[in-house]
Formats: structure tokens, sequence, C-alpha cells
């Protein structure tokens, strides 16, 4: 459906963590299918304006909206700004971190303390919102969720950072559970798992390399796109997956 279609109604789509890499991509590939989009960043605004003119100056409607998903009042100001855009329809519950490699016997409390924070609660905080707005019991309109997990929910992410593999296997568990919680509500709830894909967050692990290096060794023989994840979130908010919830799509090329 284009733009013009779809903005009549105003339907609108949060997703957090859109200033960069996979929320970016998906910012943009659900703005041509004609969503109005709330692009979440934490400290990046340069990012996120980048992100808001690409959208704009191809005829959507964007907004940046600065927050940490790990403060409640954060999350809950975010929902406010996205709610002024117009019709919440959509959320995706994007934002997270990895921190620096380690085994496990070297992580500090506080270092775990952040992943979780950023990556569970933020995601839950972020999740709960979104159904308390959504739900058609709560009066809302109906509308879906993504959760963005990872590959390493299943794989455990040995010797590279098992927190964060931790923190991604709490999200599958959540599209479990919400999907079935919302399901007669007018919400559909799923999630997808990347597996390497090419953004800054590996920079940020302290392994700018890395997904090109691990990339090769999966069965497609190479990392994956941001775009590549944003169309197939995109997908899952969309119409055509209008009999899918509770589902966790692998977008790991094999991996
Ligand atoms: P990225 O390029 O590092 O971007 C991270 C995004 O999250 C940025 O927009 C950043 O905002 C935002 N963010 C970080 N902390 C935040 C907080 N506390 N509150 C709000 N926003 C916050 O990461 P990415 O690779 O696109 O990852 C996006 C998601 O995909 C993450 O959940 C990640 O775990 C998951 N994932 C990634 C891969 C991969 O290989 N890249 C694989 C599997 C899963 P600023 O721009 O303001 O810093």
């Amino acid at each position: 459906m284009g733009a013009s279609a779809q903005s009549i109604e105003n339907k609108t789509l949060l997703v957090t963590g859109g200033s960069r890499g996979i929320g970016r991509a998906t910012a943009i590939a659900a703005a041509k299918r004609g969503w109005r989009v709330a692009v979440n960043y934490v400290g990046d605004e340069a990012a996120a304006r980048e992100v808001v003119g690409a959208i704009r100056s191809d005829g959507g409607e964007a907004v940046a909206l600065k927050g940490d998903v790990s403060i409640e009042a954060d999350v809950l100001a975010m929902f406010e700004g996205a709610s002024k855009v117009g019709t919440l329809r959509g959320v995706v519950v994007n934002a997270g971190v990895v921190a620096e490699t380690a085994r496990l016997t070297d992580m500090s409390a506080e270092r775990m303390r952040r992943v979780f924070d950023i990556n569970v609660l933020g995601s839950y905080l972020t999740a709960r919102e979104a159904a308390r707005r959504l739900s058609t019991r709560l009066g809302g309109p109906g509308g879906a969720i993504v959760v963005v997990s990872s590959a390493a929910a299943r794989l455990g992410s040995p010797n590279l950072y098992v927190d964060y593999a931790g923190s991604k296997a709490a999200l599958d568990i959540l599209v479990k559970g919400l999907s079935v919680e919302l399901g007669t509500e007018g919400v559909r709830v799923n999630g997808v798992r990347p597996g390497i894909i090419v953004t800054d967050i590996h920079a940020s692990g302290g392994a700018p390399e890395r997904a090109q290096a691990l990339g090769v060794t999966s069965p497609m023989g190479r990392p994956g796109q941001p775009e590549e994840v944003g169309a197939a979130i995109a997908w899952l908010l969309s119409e055509e997956a209008s009999y899918v919830t509770g589902a966790i799509l692998d977008v790991s090329g094999g991996r």
C-alpha cells in the first residue's frame, strides 16, 4: 500500500532504537509501507535526525523521540510523543546493547545489570506500554508488536556475551506469553531473531570486524544487512501477516 493511502488513517509505528542499524532500516521500510514513524534514540540525535530526514524526503512522516528504554518515565514519555504523531498501531521493541566480549567469569555485576536493564527491563516496559495502548480490551485500536531478539537466544554466545544471549532468550518467551495474553485483543505479537548483521553494535562490543568474520561462517557465507531484517519486521507488522502471532522468525542466513 502506498504512503498516501495509509497516512489518511495516521497509522503510527514506534521503533525503539530507530536511529541506527536494524531499527533505522525498519523505520525506513515501514515508512515505505505507509506507516508514520516515531524514531526513538538515546544519544545519537544526528543519526535519528538523518532517519527522519530520509523518511520525509521520500514523502513520509516521522519524528525523533529521545528516551532511554530502561527508564520507565522515558518510556511513558516516548509513548506520549508517539501518540501525537497519529494513531499508534505498531511497536517495534528493538533497542538493545552488547557489552565487551568476555567470558562469564570476567563479567562485572554492573555490566550485566546494564545489559539486562536495557535489553530485558527496557523491552518489557516497552512491550507493556504497547499492550496497554493497543489492546482492544483496554479501549485501544489493536495492532502489532514485533520484538527484536537474536540468534544468540538459541546459541548462547559462549565466549562472547552469555549475558546478552540470556537477555534475548527472555524476549523469546515474552513473545510467547504476550501473544497469548493479547490473542483475542486485536494485537499480534511476534519476534525476529537476527543472525550476524552489519551494524555498529559489533564495534560497541569491541570487535568492529566481527560481522564480517563471523558472517562468513554462517550457512549463507555472509553477514546480513539491516535492510534484510527490516523487511521481515515490516512484513510481520503488516496485514499480510494477519494470522501470524507468537512466531519468532529467524533472519540469520541459516545460522
Ligand atoms: P546498533 O546499530 O548498535 O543500534 C542500537 C540502537 O539502539 C540505536 O538506535 C541506539 O540509539 C539504540 N539504543 C541503545 N540503547 C538504548 C536505550 N537504552 N534506549 C533507547 N535506545 C537505545 O544495534 P543493531 O545491531 O541495529 O541492534 C538492534 C537490535 O537488534 C538490538 O536489540 C540487538 O540486540 C539486535 N540484534 C542485532 C544483531 C546484529 O548482528 N547487529 C544480531 C541480533 C540481534 P542511539 O543511536 O541514540 O545510540
